[in-house]
């Protein structure tokens, strides 16, 4: 609900340097103040015409002010298994195959660690919304690992959540690439679900919990599970249950589909049900251009995760082509074990340059006959920095079917990221363009991240825990995960 309650606590963030709203305009302001009340952004505009006090301030000269960064696709468990030195140099499905006997140990307690760990890496880079993709559920001695454990940790860090009911469905013994020891039945993986979504998905503006229904991977789960799945999240109707899975993400992704389907990855979510504006798939790096078409034409959505396809070596995803045609795309800093460095301003940073990397490859500077072309390529570059601004911010919004974040506006959700344009990352930048610089420079740390109206990073520090204290336990059950597996 959009909240004008006078009785709300009132936050002004004053006199910032330069506001990027991130609207359909692009508009970027100068000298300008933003006053939220509540969960909402109710003013926002040239210092002189907003009010001066509010319940609280934050003196924002000398900052950059841009929606809270989109964060649409995770698996935030995975940061117990960081650089892992077995699987440090495998791509794809070597290194799933290495790290399923190790996170068949996870407990509901490493679980909420981890998710914690994850969000406080994105809270501090300025990510102020995320999606994680949890899908595999251990039952031990400490309990059966739940959604619900990801969930709570995400309520008590106070980040903005789209919980993904993953599951694996078809282990080693049926043709799979899981161990048999990780899969579950797949009418437990519908039953749960449905109790998730029931539980915690809230479709209203400003929700904090969406809950999305996700199969792990076509190499993972039967086709009548992604079928069901479809099925179970369509039943929700007009409420944003969504649907999410990785896609097309390597050659051997591509082989298996081939193999197994006798068909392309897109030609198998279309027969399946999974394409469609409640759709978003991670990765599609190897799209073919009719996937991207039958993309554009139902508005299904992707994840891009750049750093994460060159952590695994999986290839270049054809972004500016997913964009002209009319995909809508978001990033995703991907799993703490295939992106080792959760931070959403670098991940953006990274797929700008990744972009211009693919024009390079695809179109070298050469003409016909081979014979280098100086100084004569007027095309506009593959992404500029503001387009990979959007992707982070917008885009992801788009991704995740949400049109209450992802650009600064009156009425929307008081989301956003500061950032200290006198620090050394933005020396020499910010001078001449402080947008362009957050995007260009070396990724630097948010001063403030405000989430719903809440300050949950202030002057640097995560505000809402005690964070030397989690990255110690953090690491002890690190240890522990990582010797059961011995
Ligand atoms: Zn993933």
């Amino acid at each position: 609900m959009i909240g004008y309650d006078r009785r709300m606590k009132t936050l002004l963030i004053r006199n910032a340097q330069c506001v990027a709203t991130l609207d359909s305009q692009g508009l970027e302001l100068a000298n300008a103040s933003i006053l939220i009340r509540g969960h909402v952004i109710e003013a926002i505009g040239p210092a002189a015409d907003l009010p001066a006090t509010a319940d609280e301030v934050i003196d924002a000269r000398g900052h950059l002010v841009t929606p809270g960064l989109v964060n649409t696709h995770h698996h935030m468990y995975q940061s117990l298994t960081r650089a892992i030195p077995a699987v440090q140099n495998a791509e794809l499905f070597g290194w799933l195959r290495g790290l399923y006997p190790i996170w068949a140990g996870l407990t509901p307690e490493m679980v909420q660690v981890s998710t914690q760990v994850a969000m406080a890496e994105l809270l501090m880079s300025g990510c102020t919304t995320s999606s994680d993709h949890l899908y595999i559920y251990p039952d031990s001695a400490q309990g059966r690992v739940r959604l619900d454990d990801s969930i709570e940790a995400a309520q008590a860090i106070g980040m903005r959540f789209v919980a993904t009911r993953g599951s694996m469905s078809v282990g080693q013994s049926q043709g799979g690439l899981p161990p048999d020891s990780v899969v579950e039945r797949e009418d437990f993986i519908l039953k749960d679900t449905q109790r998730l979504i029931e539980t915690w998905h809230d479709s209203r503006h400003g929700a904090m919990v969406n809950v999305a229904v996700a199969p792990c991977s076509p190499f993972s789960v039967s086709r009548d599970l992604m079928r069901e799945s479809a099925l179970l999240a369509r039943s929700f109707a007009g409420q944003n249950v969504r649907l999410h899975t990785h896609l097309a993400e390597n050659d051997h992704d591509i082989a298996y589909s081939r193999e197994k389907f006798n068909c392309t990855p897109a030609q198998y979510a279309q027969e399946l049900g999974w394409l469609g504006d409640d759709v978003w798939h991670a990765h599609c790096v190897k799209l073919d251009d009719e996937g991207i078409s039958l993309f554009a034409a139902t508005r299904t959505g992707v994840a891009h995760c750049p750093c994460s396809n060159m952590r695994l070596a999986s290839g270049i995803a054809p972004v500016r082509r997913m964009l002209d045609a009319g995909v809508p795309v978001g990033l995703g800093v991907d799993g703490s074990a295939s992106n080792d460095a959760a931070h959403m301003v670098n991940e953006a940073r990274q797929a700008l340059l990744l972009a211009r990397l693919r024009k390079s490859l695809e179109a070298p500077g050469v003409n016909a006959q081979g014979q280098p072309v100086f100084g004569c390529d007027t095309a506009p570059l593959e992404m500029t920095a503001r387009d990979a601004l959007r992707l982070a911010t917008r885009g992801g919004a788009e991704v995740l079917g949400r049109s209450d974040i992802g650009h600064l506006a009156v009425g929307m959700c008081a989301d956003m990221a500061l950032f200290d344009l006198r620090t050394l990352a933005f020396a020499g930048g910010a001078v001449h363009d402080p947008v362009a610089s957050l995007m260009l420079c070396a990724s630097p740390p948010a001063a403030y991240t405000v989430v719903n109206g809440r300050v949950v990073v202030r002057q640097g520090q995560l505000a809402t825990l005690e964070m030397q204290t989690l990255i110690e336990r953090h690491n002890r059950l690190a240890v522990t995960l990582a010797e059961a597996a011995r």
